[in-house]
């Protein structure tokens, strides 16, 4: 059969074809799709080419997600929790079996590499359904005994749950939400970053082909504002979880508590990596150098490197060496280390942190500004210097390839630094002495602190942010904590009547 060329002209609007894979443009409510009377347009930062134009969500298309997942949850909640493992594993088998499309499409989408996409990002996706479904058969809680009555512990799930998310790592992070939420026995609206809403749409693909039942997941397209806040001030959702920045984070929070609403929050942060003068400089240098991995992007980055006085000249040799060896370039090769900006707003964003540093007293070691020769969206690795710990650049965070160096001469300084800005998702340390390494970690104000090593995440541990970086923590039991209405049951010893 040959295919006349008119053909491809004549594809439905609502699909896109991105990477060789076709992609549903529209939102996936109640176990159909449904387009909005307008779209906006989704393009590549690889090369800025428009890749779909997706359906542009509104208050009317929240509503009905929300109702779809109102409609879906008693039947949903109800279910056993060996059928919810066995469906979230079915998701898992179907992320695994389109690993390599999932990955092409998100890279095309948000320009992260292919090849973290392929070996690491989408095998942990499937890690997470598969995470859960396993951790919710080994939940239990031990019955207390308070002078004969027994204190039984159980939960129900929440109700429908509105997940809220970035485009740094965009099915990473939703599916560190959806996966357990529907674990929990919640029903899920999920509505993806605009920058790369993508992914989110094949997810819905895979779910429905696992059979979930209709409703129990739903992805809704569009803007924060148009359709992200009616989701958040719906008095009908019961749970909401939010990936992003701080001042998207206030709005949610206010319309959360409207409705008294629990959030869960995972913002941004402005993450230290403190280097002792007893530390193995080179693995210091290899830990400061991977904070350029997904071009900065990443809200753990350990941006603000602390560094102690003795061995800063040495520690900004090594550093620089590595930033040297650094290939920018086509996401896409397998030779590239550090791919382009996800936006041109984005990029300016950056730009203007680094143009008004410059402006401000700071020195540049390396980079300093776009990568003209690449061109597109391509940001230089930058180490800025002579820089204040009350100034933007030290205390705002950029959310792009630019680190700043200070340096230290005591602990007690190092500490005072590390812990001197609103957030405190993450901090790393690199030492050589042990005692130190705990000394240090215990006064460290973080969600997580790694101490030689960076970005190991165990998805048995708790994961979140303290002061500006977040509220709650996600994670193991966590997780199910926060989706979940806990009940104690305490019966007492006395009033049985014996049927024997
Ligand atoms: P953002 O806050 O601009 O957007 C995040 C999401 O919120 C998007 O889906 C957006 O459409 C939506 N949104 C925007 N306005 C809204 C509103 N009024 N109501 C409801 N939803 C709304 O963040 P971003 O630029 O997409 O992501 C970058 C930020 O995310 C950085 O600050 C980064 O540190 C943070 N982040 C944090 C973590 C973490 O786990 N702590 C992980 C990744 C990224």
């Amino acid at each position: 059969m040959s295919v006349h060329p008119a053909a491809a002209a004549e594809a439905p609007p609502h699909l896109a074809t991105v990477a060789g894979v076709p992609v549903d443009t529209r939102h996936w409510i109640g176990g159909r799709r449904v387009a909005s009377a307008d779209t906006f347009a989704d393009h590549s930062p690889i090369d800025g080419a428009e890749l779909a134009r997706i359906a542009r969500g509104t208050a009317a298309e929240a509503d009905a997600a929300v109702a779809a997942a109102t409609a879906a949850f008693p039947g949903w909640a109800a279910t056993s929790p060996a059928e919810r493992a066995r469906l979230l594993h079915a998701i898992a088998d179907g992320v695994e079996a389109r690993l390599e499309e999932l990955a092409a499409v998100e890279t095309a989408d948000n320009g992260a590499l292919l090849r973290s996409h392929r070996r690491g990002v989408m095998p942990r996706v499937a890690h997470n359904f598969r995470f859960f479904a396993d951790r919710l058969l080994a939940l239990g809680h031990p019955a207390l005994d308070t002078r004969g009555h027994t204190n039984r512990v159980s939960w129900d799930p929440a109700g429908p749950s509105v997940l809220i998310t970035p485009w740094n790592a965009p099915l990473m992070l939703a599916t560190w939400k959806v996966a357990p939420a529907l674990a929990a026995g919640n029903t899920v609206v999920l509505k993806p970053a605009e920058w790369s809403p993508l992914t989110a749409s094949l997810l819905a693909d895979i779910a429905a082909a696992a059979g979930l039942p209709d409703g129990v997941l739903g992805v809704v397209q569009g803007l924060g504002a148009e359709v992200g806040a009616p989701l958040t001030a719906h008095p009908g959702v019961r749970r909401i979880s939010f990936t992003g920045s701080v001042p998207t984070a206030r709005r949610i929070a206010e319309a959360a508590g409207r409705n008294l609403t629990p959030v869960s929050l995972e913002l941004g942060g402005k993450s230290p990596l403190l280097v002792f003068a007893d530390a193995d400089l080179d693995l210091a240098a290899d830990l400061a150098v991977e904070q350029y991995d997904n071009a900065g992007q990443v809200c753990l980055a350990a941006t603000r490197l602390l560094v102690e006085s003795s061995v800063a000249e040495e520690f900004t040799a090594r550093l620089a060496a590595r930033a040297a060896a650094l290939r920018q370039g086509d996401p896409r090769a397998e030779t590239t280390d550090v791919g382009p900006i996800i936006h041109p707003r984005q990029l300016e964003r950056i730009d203007g942190f680094v143009r008004r540093a410059l402006a401000a007293g700071a020195r540049a070691v390396f980079g300093g500004g776009p990568n003209e020769e690449l061109g597109g969206l391509h940001y230089r690795p930058t180490l800025l210097t002579d820089v204040r710990q009350d100034s933007e650049i030290v205390q705002e965070e950029v959310f792009g390839p630019v680190l700043t160096l200070q340096t230290f001469d005591t602990e007690e300084e190092a500490v005072a630094l590390a812990n001197g800005t609103r957030f405190g998702l993450a901090a790393t340390v690199a030492t050589g002495d042990r005692a130190r390494a705990d000394r240090v970690a215990d006064r460290l104000v973080a969600g997580t602190v790694w101490v030689n090593c960076f970005f190991v995440r165990d998805l048995r541990a708790p994961f979140g942010g303290s002061r500006e970086s977040g509220i709650g923590r996600e994670g193991g039991d966590w997780s199910f904590d926060f989706y979940g209405d806990l009940r104690n049951t305490v019966t007492a010893p006395r009033g049985w009547v014996d049927h024997g």
